[in-house]
């Protein structure tokens, strides 16, 4: 089984000392020893810590993907474009593909699906989503007799290490990104993790494998966690909660439509998922007949990346030798994915208002107004002011923000100093 082995970089690197480390487990495992012939990089010069032969690198990937001699091609450069030329270049010549790009797969994933399906060869994945989890074959495979209802997961590291440090620390969000970097849990520019775009193309991923339908990353509602607050991690700890960043896909059972999106959300810390501490992953679904799940572990870093790459090259290849194809993809169901105006949440609103009689009554009439009930209201007095947290009850998205925005221009109300979403049951 020959490999052309597309990026050596923190992942490609560990791919390739873990096929020289483990070659003689793989060949039994395959049945066929796994040979690499040839390594795509950027800068074929460049001096690599990696005791292997110099000449196989090349800067020419899509002439390495064409040679006759390469059977299988793993691809771990990430970004859209060359690597999807080269994919796709890779399954219409019917050679396998293994890959981590989460970007690829979120933004195009339909056209490599439908490249592997009319060529009759596979395309896995498996590190493009939680790292070394095995997640993407549970969603594909160990659940294709069920229906998914809700897919809650902490998949990225970097805010999780970010917020753990927030809630167990009382660091603002400023000292917490700064120690994440420090310890090369951040990049040194953090913004694809911090934004949700990280978090977004994974949740694209698992919806589309959850809901079997089409889903990208620019279908998927996203706020960031540049705007937590140490004030806001003190309030969800006052109401038993903790906040993460989740990546939630659910499907509504009234609109049969899905909701995919990423944003900071409060959790009750009885939730298995509230206990996921530091830069370490977690994916909680909800299936009908299963009931609940959780896959947990390294969510990133180049061995646990491997692990996952390597795993998907066994299955692949084994495929191969058999003359046979893993499972592929259907979007047979194809549900429309909701605006996040329709989709049903909670909210979590802390309210700077005078300490006046009335005031209360005048802010439960804004609710009232947008249809949305209150769960709970905790009032603290502080001489003419006074904070009022509520938490609603679920309701569309829609009526939840159009109060906050009436709540802002009320009487009485100084300043709306906190609104977050609650997700994963009662506190
Ligand atoms: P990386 O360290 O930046 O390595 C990228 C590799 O791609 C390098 O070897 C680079 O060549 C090569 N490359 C870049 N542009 C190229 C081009 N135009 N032509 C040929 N080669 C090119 O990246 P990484 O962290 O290993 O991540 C790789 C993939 O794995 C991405 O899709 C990422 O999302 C995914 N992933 C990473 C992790 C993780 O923890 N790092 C976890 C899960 C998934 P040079 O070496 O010559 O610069």
């Amino acid at each position: 089984m020959r490999i052309a082995l597309l990026g050596c970089g923190v992942v490609g690197s560990e791919i390739v000392r873990l096929l020289r480390a483990n070659a003689g487990d793989l060949a039994a495992r395959v049945g066929e020893p796994l040979e690499l012939v040839g390594i795509g990089v950027r800068r074929p010069e460049r001096v690599r810590d990696l005791d292997i032969d110099a000449s196989l690198f090349t800067a020419d990937a899509a002439g390495l993907v064409a040679r006759d001699d390469v059977d299988l091609v793993i691809e771990v450069v990430g970004g859209i474009e060359p690597a999807r030329d080269w994919l796709l270049a890779a399954l219409r010549a019917g050679k396998p593909v293994v890959t981590a790009n989460k970007a690829l797969l979120a933004s195009d994933g339909a056209a490599l699906h439908d490249a592997a399906a009319a060529a009759g060869t596979d395309l896995y994945y498996e590190a493009a989503v939680g790292g070394a989890i095995p997640l993407i074959r549970p969603l594909r495979e160990s659940l294709a007799g069920d229906r998914v209802r809700r897919v809650l997961g902490i998949v990225n590291g970097t805010t999780n290490f970010v917020l753990t440090r927030m809630d167990e620390t009382g660091a603002s969000f400023a000292e917490a990104l700064a120690e994440a970097g420090a310890l090369g849990y951040a990049e040194a520019d953090p913004s694809a993790d911090i934004d949700g775009y990280d978090a977004a193309a994974k949740a694209a991923i698992m919806a589309q494998l959850a809901f079997h339908s089409p889903v990208t990353i620019d279908d998927v509602y996203r706020v960031g966690i540049g705007d937590v607050t140490a004030a806001d991690i003190a309030s969800a700890r006052e109401m038993g909660c903790t906040v993460k960043a989740l990546a939630v896909a659910e499907r509504s059972v009234e609109t049969d439509g899905i909701s995919v999106r990423v944003h900071p959300a409060m959790i009750p810390r009885t939730h298995p998922l509230a206990g996921v501490r530091e830069a370490f992953n977690a994916v909680f679904v909800e299936a009908e007949a299963a009931g609940q799940l959780m896959f947990y572990g390294q969510g990133a870093g180049g061995a646990p990346t491997a692990s996952a790459v390597l795993g998907d090259v066994v299955a692949v290849a084994r495929n191969r030798i058999a003359g046979r194809r893993g499972p592929g993809e259907s979007s047979y169901a194809a549900l429309p994915v909701l605006p996040m105006g329709r989709t049903v949440t909670r909210y979590h609103v802390n309210l700077d208002v005078t300490d006046k009689t009335g005031v209360l009554a005048t802010v439960a009439g804004a609710f009232a107004r947008h249809d949305v009930s209150i769960r709970s209201v905790r009032q603290d007095g502080r001489g003419d002011d006074a904070s009022l947290v509520l938490v609603t009850h679920a309701a569309p998205d829609a009526a939840l923000s159009a109060t906050v925005e009436e709540l802002r221009g009320l009487v009485g109300v100084r300043a709306v100093s906190g609104v977050m979403r609650v997700e994963g049951g009662e506190p």
